[in-house]
């Protein structure tokens, strides 16, 4: 599996949650990470030093180019996710196997931030609607 933003080989990674292992895959070259929105939860409030170098966000150029799925066959396109907290924040949710593409910078701050209610509520939100 590549990564949607440079297409690198995602390494299989463990993020460690305070203590609680959680599955993910992170790119080396652009330090964005793969993670399913259920194992988000578990890494939302808990501040990894390793995060802490990101300092800087990607800019909205950057941030505003749609991404395909990199785990669904289809390529699906993710549908961006604007943090109702921190705007500068964008995530990349595919909403078909609900993974969600997090570029550098964005865990940190949404460990720092709890930046994740907001985004469970927008996915609440699209999933009602396609109800
Ligand atoms: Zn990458
Ligand atoms: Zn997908």
């Amino acid at each position: 599996m590549n990564c949607p933003r440079c297409r690198t080989w995602l390494a299989a990674d463990t993020l460690d949650a305070g203590g609680v292992a959680v599955e993910a895959k992170s790119c080396e070259k652009c330090t964005g990470h793969w993670i399913a929105l259920g194992d988000l939860k578990t890494v939302e409030s808990v501040v990894d030093l390793r995060f802490l170098r990101w300092r800087n966000l990607p800019g909205m150029e950057t941030q505003g180019r749609i991404l395909l799925c990199p785990e669904c066959p289809e390529a699906m396109p993710m549908e961006k996710i604007v943090s109702l907290r921190d705007q500068r924040v964008v995530m990349d949710v595919c909403h078909h196997c609900q993974h969600v593409w997090l570029d550098r910078g964005e865990l940190e701050a949404i460990q720092q931030r709890g930046l994740l209610g907001g985004l469970q509520e927008i996915i609440k939100a699209l999933r009602d609607a396609s109800r």
